[in-house]
């Protein structure tokens, strides 16, 4: 299995350092809001990561992060005047669920910042020992890079002519303005109750530090691979390497992961520029996270994909042609052709994940199975689908999302159905029928589906 390692720019073979077990850490939502699809493209992205690593039979720990304290999920609580906890909870449920909605395997380990408060002191403690942290005349402690001689390797930056020790405390910067990064920030008016004591005052740590923390307590000091969104990958990254390798004098990750945007009308969807959809959001508008999943799927993680509501549409045929060629398939022994199709397939998601090549090959296989019968090819549906996760992942497809227009209406129906005025009921029924919507009755009640 190769890949392509943004440390090294380099397509690479990955091999488990240990016991046969790639090591992945993946950085996690900020959970001061609903997660975008956009996040979601990098979370799909990293559960396809981790199933093709599965299908070459190596084992996985992944960890997954929750931000659950930094300026977002502080503004958002103290806006609303409750406890952080209480607010990022809301968030953290709505995370899970829509991992679920989308078919995506849970993590190993998803340990929360908040949780994990005294590993980051501990942390930062080591780094001001080591005189690579001080603590400024704003009370925040922060990383001095220039003292990190390493600075900039996975940017693929220079900045020796730019080390001017400036100081940031903001978590995100750009290139241009890199300077010395917060490792514990101080206690703010605008924090309200939020805040723990450190060896430096009351205060929070920096994003930065909460990865770097997290990652080496649940995976080593060195491990095997850590993935993100590639707006990740400068400073977020950056500074984990630095505070990490600083600390440790070893070398923290092997190889780094990126993918690409997700973008709507050319432009990244973010919360900041307003232009997002919820996985809620497609969901209410009657498409089915199996759909949405097979869209963020199926380009390239190193490409950017435009999100269309025509891609959703075309999911949807495309599922349909899948679902009518398995459904004719039988278990038995497999036909060379499908064989060969499976060898392609097992290529192209060994050659750093190429999704497009992958599924170029399942549908070569629909085609053959069409024309010469489908017997003894349901094994190779089942073999591609431990990595695509769509083909048989039935619950979204049976169990559609009931859009709340066509719930009110279903009601409204069941009511005049126990009144046992089959008139409004007719009535009823036609005008989901002219919404799109099917309805069935039998004695457990009615039940819906899309037309
Ligand atoms: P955040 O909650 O903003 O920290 O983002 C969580 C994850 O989603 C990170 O790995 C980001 O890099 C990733 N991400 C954010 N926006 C997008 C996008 N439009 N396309 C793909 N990944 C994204
Ligand atoms: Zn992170």
């Amino acid at each position: 299995m190769n890949v392509f390692n943004s440390l090294t720019r380099r397509n690479e073979e990955l091999k488990p350092l240990e016991n046969n077990t790639i090591r992945l850490y993946t950085c996690g939502p900020t959970v001061y809001n609903f997660a975008h699809i956009g996040n979601f493209r990098a979370y799909t992205f990293e559960d396809i990561l981790r199933r093709v690593i599965q299908f070459n039979g190596m084992k996985i720990k992944q960890v997954m992060n929750l931000t659950d304290v930094d300026d977002k999920t502080i503004k958002g609580a103290n806006a609303k005047g409750v406890a952080l906890t209480d607010y990022t909870k809301t968030y953290k449920d709505a995370f899970f669920a829509d991992l679920k909605k989308l078919n995506v395997q849970p993590a190993e380990v998803y340990p929360a910042a908040t949780d994990h408060i005294p590993e980051m002191i501990a942390l930062v403690q080591k780094l001001m020992d080591k005189g690579i942290a001080y603590q400024s005349d704003d009370k925040s402690v922060y990383f001095k890079v220039r003292e990190f001689p390493g600075y900039g390797k996975l940017a693929h930056i220079d900045f020796d002519n730019q080390r001017t020790g400036l100081r940031c405390a903001d978590d995100e910067y750009d290139k241009e303005n890199v300077g010395d990064f917060a490792l514990w920030k101080a206690w703010e008016e605008s924090d309200g109750p939020v805040g723990w004591d450190s060896p430096w005052g009351r205060g929070r740590p920096g994003w930065h530090i909460e990865c770097s923390a997290m990652s080496m307590k649940y995976l080593g000091e060195t491990f095997d691979l850590h993935t993100g969104g590639i707006d990740n990958l400068f400073p977020h990254h950056e500074n984990e390497i630095a505070q990490a390798e600083a600390a440790t004098g070893k070398e923290f990750v092997k190889t780094w992961m990126h993918c690409a945007h997700l973008r709507v009308n050319g432009e990244k969807m973010s919360k900041s520029l307003g232009n997002f959809f919820t996985l809620r959001d497609l969901l209410d508008k009657g498409y089915t996270g199996r759909e949405i999943r097979y869209v963020l799927i199926n380009a390239h993680y190193r490409s950017g994909l435009n999100f269309a509501f025509d891609a959703l549409e075309d999911a949807r045929k495309a599922l349909a042609r899948i679902d009518a060629c398995v459904e004719k398939a039988t278990d038995g022994e497999t036909p060379d052709w499908a064989q060969k199709h499976l060898d392609d397939f097992a290529a192209a998601v060994n050659d750093d994940l190429n999704m497009p090549k992958a599924f170029a090959a399942l549908f070569e296989l629909v085609r053959d199975a069409n024309g010469k019968g489908g017997a003894g090819v349901l094994p190779v549906f089942k073999r591609m689908d431990e990595v695509l996760g769509v083909i048989f992942f039935e619950n979204e497809k049976k169990a559609v999302e009931i859009p709340a227009d066509i719930q009110a209406i279903l009601d409204q129906r069941a009511v005049a159905r126990q009144a046992k005025n089959w008139a409004e009921s007719d009535r009823l029924r036609d005008e989901l029928a002219a919404k799109g919507w099917l309805v069935k009755d039998s004695k457990d009640g009615q039940s819906c589906t899309r037309k």
